[in-house]
């Protein structure tokens, strides 16, 4: 009899004797910039929890009204019996928000971006797709049938060059995340949309790092970098800033998103959102569209983070977004990284340290991330843990 137990045992063997197996640490109470471990309370920073409105009053109490008003599940796809007035009402707000003609939900951005590229690329089709992009997006553009070309991260000569190799294909989209999630660093996208535009190719960014908080209006990296009326289709999350429960969606041209609903095969073979999801998802929204007093918070938290950091003598990434990096570069990174968010922890700071091969080899940091919920107070102590940790750790 084969046995697969003894192999897999080994398999897992190998993934510990690299360092790369991740544990999950149990939260005993609900997201938020204050959480609980099994360890005790500890400040929360490593939460995509942009904005706070995880544990928003608004946001629960539109949920559970939510829970009264439509029920708990929908036991359907959308094209059954799967659409409430309420699924409506936020694929509305959504295209309202971002500026587009319409928008359709998936269950998440890791099923919008499964679903996106193959009924929209086919076999004479080109796919020009940053080398750092997301997974979801990665695993969508295989399942389409288009020539793939890759190029460098945030390049544009390396894009450029790709563009050309793809010349001959009848459909072209250069695909990029808005905001790379390691780094913290904008994709370059007024080069990527003059590129675009000189060879005939389409724009899709995933912004699901930047939706809700990047930009004067949230509106995401487009508008922050100026681009919003260039892009052509933009993918997203419901699981990060707006509320960070689930949910997904691509939002575009219209006839774009009317194939979807046709054809994606996770919008047609997946069950419809929870109402009680896209009820906190809509506040979410309305708050997010109503206010920039948590971007502004952000946005203050984030810099004065940057600035205790590197006044503190760490190395950080540059840049303004949330997502802090902090560097140990060199052959002992990895393992000083590591050390240091484990010293953190016994700090009551909880952060994660990522090194190869989630990051390049000699590149391991602790990525930080920054929410509107912390308080002043709560960024000093984060920093103060981290001398703390660098004296425990003797670097
Ligand atoms: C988080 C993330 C996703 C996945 O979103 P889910 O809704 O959790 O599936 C997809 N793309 C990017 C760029 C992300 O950062």
């Amino acid at each position: 009899m084969y046995d697969l137990r003894e192999e897999l045992s080994a398999t897992l063997a190998e993934i510990r004797a690299a360092g790369l197996y991740k544990t999950e640490r149990q939260l005993t109470t609900p997201q938020s910039a204050h959480v609980a471990t099994a360890k005790g309370p500890t400040l929360n920073f490593c939460a995509n929890n942009y904005l706070g409105l995880a544990d928003h009053p608004a946001v629960l109490a539109a949920a559970r009204a939510a829970l009264d008003e439509w029920g708990f599940g929908m036991a359907s796809v959308r094209f059954i019996c799967g659409t409430q007035t309420l699924h409506t009402r936020l694929e509305r707000q959504l295209s309202e928000f971002l500026g587009t003609e319409d928008t359709i939900l998936f269950g998440s951005c890791f099923d919008a971006n499964g679903g996106v590229f193959e009924v929209l690329f086919g076999e004479s089709d080109a796919i020009i797709s940053d080398e750092l992009n997301h997974a979801s997006l990665i695993d969508g553009i295989r399942l389409s049938k288009a020539a793939r070309f890759r190029y460098r991260n945030r390049d544009l000569a390396d894009l450029e060059a790709q563009l050309k190799a793809a010349a001959s294909a009848r459909r072209k989209v250069v695909v990029t995340d808005g905001v790379f999630s390691m780094d913290g660093y904008f994709a370059p996208l007024p080069g990527i949309c003059d590129l675009a535009e000189r060879y005939g190719a389409m724009v899709l960014v995933d912004d699901s790092h930047a939706v809700g908080f990047i930009g004067d209006g949230g509106r995401g990296t487009p508008e922050r970098l100026g681009v919003a009326d260039r892009v052509d289709l933009i993918t997203g999350t419901l699981g990060k800033a707006l509320g960070g429960a689930s949910g997904g969606y691509v939002s575009g041209p219209r006839e774009v998103i009317a194939l979807l609903r046709q054809r994606a095969r996770p919008y047609l073979f997946s069950n419809s959102v929870a109402p009680v999801v896209v009820a906190g998802s809509l506040a979410a929204l309305d708050l997010v569209s109503s206010s920039a007093a948590a971007r502004d918070q952000l946005r203050t938290n984030a810099a004065l983070f940057r600035r205790l950091m590197t006044e503190a003598g760490f190395e950080l990434l540059p840049g303004e977004h949330p997502i802090v990096p902090v560097m140990f570069p060199g052959p002992d990174g990895a393992r000083t990284a590591a050390a240091m968010a484990e010293a953190m922890l016994a700090e009551g700071v909880y952060v994660v340290a990522f090194s190869y091969p989630v990051v390049p080899q000699g590149r391991a940091r602790i990525r930080v991330q920054l929410s509107a919920a912390h308080s002043e107070a709560d960024v000093r102590a984060c920093v103060a843990a981290f001398a703390a940790a660098r004296e425990a750790v003797g670097r």
